[in-house]
C-alpha cells in the first residue's frame, strides 16, 4: 500500500478522500490555490502545497504544478477526485512519466469513454443495449436531420464530448432540427472545443438509473449496484438514492450484467459508473460510463457498508478487489441531498459569501454529512458553490426519508443563500415521497415546489422577538457581571419599571411588509403581541443562537441567528430572513428607513451617486450595487440625509451588509 498520496482536488471531495487516507494509516498531500489557502481540504491533509492562483485553470487545471507537487513531497500515487484532472487523458500520462500512480482507469478506458459517440460503438458491439439513435462520424446536418426523423421525434441532440447536462438540445419537431442542431454544435464547440454530436430518441419521463462497478488489475469486475439519480433540474442531479425504488432482482442483475460488459469492454480498472437511461417499464439503455469516483458514491456506501476510496486505493495498489459479487449485498436505503450555496428563488443563481454561521446536523449511523467548508469559511466565486452533501440512511426508504427532512430541517447555514428549504419541499413533495420519479419531477412540481409568499406566521415573528429580549437579557447580565455593582438596578434589562409593567415594540421586516412585536416584561416571562394578539412567551437561549420556546404552552427547538442587521430565523424545518429595525432609529410613521439600505445580496459597490449630507426625496438613488453580474440601485427609503457611506467603490460587500447611514426625517412617510 501507498504511505503517502496527493489529492488532485479541493472541497467536500478532497476531504472525503483524505479521511480514508487517514484511517488506512496513508499520509495525504494536499494542493490548494490560493483562493483556497485556509480551506478545510488544506487544514486537514498533513502537508499542502500551493499550485498558483484562484482560477482553476491556473491551478487546479495545471498538471505539470500538480505532479511538481508530488515530486517534491514524496507522494506515490495521485488521487484526483472527480471534475477538474479525472479523466483527463494528460494528465494520466504524466502521472506515468514521473512514475507515479493515477487513482483511477487506464488511460485507454478514460479515452474509449470520453466520446459519447465512441463510446456508444464499443457499447454496441459489447451487446449493451443502447438507446435508438445515429453516433456516427457524419456530421452533415441534412444527413443528422434525415437520421432524426427516421429515428422519430422527440429526440436528443448530444455533444459527444458533453458533460455536465451540457451540450443537450431536445427537438420537439423535424422543423426545428436545423436550427437547433446549429446551436448545440456552437455550445459544444465553445464548452468542449469539440462539436461532434450525436442524436438519438428522447425518452418521456425517463429515469437514471447508474450503476457503480470496479475492476481490479487481475481481470475481475463486479458492480455494487444501482443508484436512481433521477431527480435532477437541468439535467444535473439534485437527490439520488439507493437502491432504486421499484427495482427488481432479474432487472438489477441485468443491469449489473450490461454495466459489467461494459467496464470489461474497456478494460477497467478502479471505480467507475455505468450510466443508463430507463423507461417507467423499466426497459433501460446505455448513456454514458463515468471513469472516475461519482459525486453521489457515498449512497452506495452507505447500502453496502463499504468505502469505495479505500477499495481505489487498494486496487491502485495492486491488490485484488475485497470482495466477489456474491459478498455483495444491500441492506436498507439511502439518500442523498446536494447543498449548495444558491437561491432557487433567483432561478438558482450562485451565492458566495462568508459562512457567518453554520450548524450541520449530527453525524451518526445515520446520517453523514461530506463538506469541505466549515464556519467563517468562503463560498467563493471561484469554484462550484457546493456546500455539502448530506447522506442519510435507514432501513427502508420510508425511514430514511424521515431522516432526510430531519436532517435538512436541523441544517442552519447563514450568510449565503442556500438550497436548503427547496431540498426540504423536494423531499416532501407527494412525487417523490411516493417514488414516482422521473427526470422531469422537479419541472412538474413547481407549484408544489415553489409556492406563493404567503407572509411570515406571527410565531416565526414571536420567536423573533423572544430571542431578541433573551440576547438582550444575556448581554446585560455580561456587562453587569463585568461592572462594579452586578445588582445595580442600571444593568438589568427585565424591563423593570417603577410603578408600571414595562413595554416596548420591535419591529421587524420581512420583505416588504413590517411587522410590530409589543412585547410586555412578565415575572419569568414576556407577553408578545401583535395586532390584538397575544402569547406569553419564555425560553432560553445558547451563544450559538440555538433558542428553546415555549409559547402559550407549546414547547419547541429554532435558532435564531443575528447577523447584520438580519435576524435568521429556523423554526419547523424552515428559514425566515428578517429585518430588525431598530425604533430608535427609526422616523418616521410605518417607514422602512433602515431595511432598503442593507445590501440585498452579495456584491460589489460599482458607484456612489447621492451625495453625504444633501437633502434627497424618497427613492432617490444613493448608490450601485452589481451583484449576480446585475445593478441594483439602493434608493432612499424616505426623504431624509445621507450620512455616510460605509463602503467605497470596487468593495466587496457581504449579504445584509449595512452600505450607508441614511437619516429619514422626522415624519416623513416612507
Ligand atoms: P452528461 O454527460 O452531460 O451528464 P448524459 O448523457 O449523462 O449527459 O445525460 C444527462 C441527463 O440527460 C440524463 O441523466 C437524463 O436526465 C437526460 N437524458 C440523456 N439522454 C436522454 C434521452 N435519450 N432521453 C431523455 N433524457 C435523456
Amino acid at each position: 500500500m501507498f504511505e503517502k498520496i496527493l489529492i488532485a482536488n479541493r472541497g467536500e471531495i478532497a476531504c472525503r478522500v483524505i479521511k480514508t487516507a487517514r484511517r488506512m494509516g496513508i499520509r495525504t498531500v494536499a494542493v490548494y490555490s490560493e483562493a483556497d489557502a485556509g480551506a478545510r481540504h488544506v487544514r486537514l491533509a498533513d502537508e499542502a502545497v500551493l499550485i498558483g492562483p484562484a482560477a482553476a485553470r491556473e491551478s487546479y487545471l495545471v498538471i505539470d504544478r500538480i505532479i511538481a507537487a508530488a515530486k517534491q513531497t514524496g507522494a506515490q500515487a495521485i488521487h484526483p477526485g472527480y471534475g477538474f484532472l479525472s479523466e483527463n487523458e494528460d494528465f494520466c500520462h504524466a502521472c506515468a512519466r514521473a512514475g507515479i500512480v493515477f487513482i483511477g482507469p487506464p488511460v485507454a478506458a478514460i479515452r474509449a469513454m470520453g466520446s459519447k459517440s465512441e463510446a456508444k460503438k464499443l457499447m454496441e458491439a459489447a451487446g449493451v443495449p443502447l438507446t435508438p439513435g445515429y453516433h456516427g462520424d457524419n456530421q452533415e446536418p441534412s444527413f443528422l436531420h434525415q437520421q432524426a426523423d427516421a429515428i422519430g421525434y422527440p429526440v436528443l441532440i448530444k455533444a459527444a464530448a458533453g458533460g455536465g447536462g451540457k451540450g443537450m438540445r431536445l427537438v420537439e419537431k423535424s422543423a426545428d432540427f436545423i436550427d437547433l442542431l446549429a446551436s448545440c454544435k456552437r455550445e459544444a464547440s465553445s464548452s468542449f472545443g469539440n462539436d461532434h454530436v450525436l442524436v438519438e430518441k428522447y425518452i418521456t419521463k425517463p429515469r437514471h438509473i447508474e450503476i457503480q462497478v470496479f475492476g481490479d488489475t487481475h481481470g475481475k469486475v463486479v458492480y455494487l449496484f444501482e443508484r436512481d439519480c433521477s431527480v435532477q433540474r437541468r439535467h444535473q442531479k439534485v437527490l439520488e438514492e439507493a437502491p432504486a425504488p421499484g427495482m427488481t432482482p432479474e432487472r438489477r442483475a441485468a443491469m449489473g450484467k450490461a454495466a459489467v460488459d461494459a467496464a470489461q469492454a474497456v478494460g477497467y480498472v478502479g471505480a467507475g459508473t455505468v450510466e443508463f437511461i430507463a423507461n417507467q417499464d423499466g426497459s433501460f439503455y446505455f448513456m454514458e460510463m463515468n471513469t472516475r469516483l461519482q459525486v453521489e458514491h457515498p449512497v452506495t456506501e452507505m447500502i453496502t457498508g463499504l468505502d469505495l476510496v479505500e477499495w481505489q486505493l487498494r486496487v491502485a495498489a495492486g491488490d485484488k478487489l475485497p470482495l466477489a459479487q456474491e459478498q455483495l449485498q444491500i441492506r436498507g436505503h439511502a439518500l442523498e441531498a446536494r447543498i449548495y450555496a444558491e437561491d432557487p428563488a433567483k432561478g438558482f443563481l450562485p451565492s458566495t459569501g462568508k459562512l457567518i454561521h453554520l450548524a450541520p446536523p449530527v453525524e451518526n449511523l445515520h446520517v453523514r454529512v461530506d463538506t469541505g467548508v466549515e464556519e467563517g469559511d468562503e463560498i467563493s466565486p471561484h469554484y462550484d458553490p457546493m456546500i455539502a452533501k448530506l447522506i442519510v440512511w435507514d432501513i427502508n426508504r420510508e425511514r430514511a426519508l424521515a431522516r432526510l427532512l430531519q436532517a435538512l430541517a436541523d441544517y442552519r447555514v447563514v450568510g449565503v443563500s442556500n438550497n436548503i428549504d427547496f431540498l426540504s419541499r423536494l423531499a416532501a413533495c407527494p412525487a417523490f415521497s411516493s417514488a414516482d420519479l422521473d427526470t422531469g419531477l422537479i419541472e412538474r412540481e413547481k407549484a408544489y415546489l415553489f409556492p406563493d409568499d404567503v407572509g411570515v406566521p406571527d410565531e416565526v415573528l414571536h420567536i423573533a422577538a423572544l430571542a431578541e429580549v433573551l440576547r438582550e437579557t444575556a448581554l446585560a447580565d455580561k456587562r453587569a457581571a463585568g461592572g462594579s455593582d452586578a445588582r445595580s438596578p442600571w444593568h438589568a434589562r427585565d424591563g423593570w419599571r417603577m410603578n408600571a409593567t414595562a413595554r416596548r415594540s420591535l419591529l421587524f421586516r420581512h420583505g416588504e411588509s413590517e411587522h410590530v412585536v409589543e412585547v410586555a416584561y412578565l415575572p419569568g416571562a414576556y407577553r408578545l403581541s401583535m395586532d390584538g394578539r397575544s402569547v406569553e412567551a419564555r425560553g432560553e437561549l445558547n451563544a450559538r443562537g440555538l433558542l428553546r420556546v415555549e409559547l402559550d404552552g407549546t414547547r419547541m427547538d429554532a435558532s435564531v441567528i443575528a447577523a447584520a442587521g438580519r435576524r435568521h430565523v429556523f423554526a419547523r424545518g424552515r428559514a425566515w430572513q428578517l429585518a430588525a429595525v431598530d425604533p430608535l432609529h427609526h422616523s418616521g410613521a410605518g417607514g422602512g428607513a433602515e431595511g432598503g439600505l442593507l445590501a440585498p445580496m452579495p456584491g460589489k459597490v460599482i458607484a456612489l451617486v447621492a451625495t453625504v449630507g444633501v437633502r434627497v426625496e424618497k427613492g432617490a438613488a444613493l448608490l450601485i450595487l452589481e451583484a449576480m453580474k446585475m445593478e441594483h440601485t439602493i434608493t432612499a427609503p424616505a426623504a431624509g440625509r445621507l450620512k455616510a457611506f460605509c463602503y467605497a467603490v470596487g468593495d466587496q460587500v457581504g449579504d445584509g451588509a449595512e452600505l450607508v447611514e441614511f437619516e429619514a426625517e422626522t415624519g416623513a412617510a416612507a
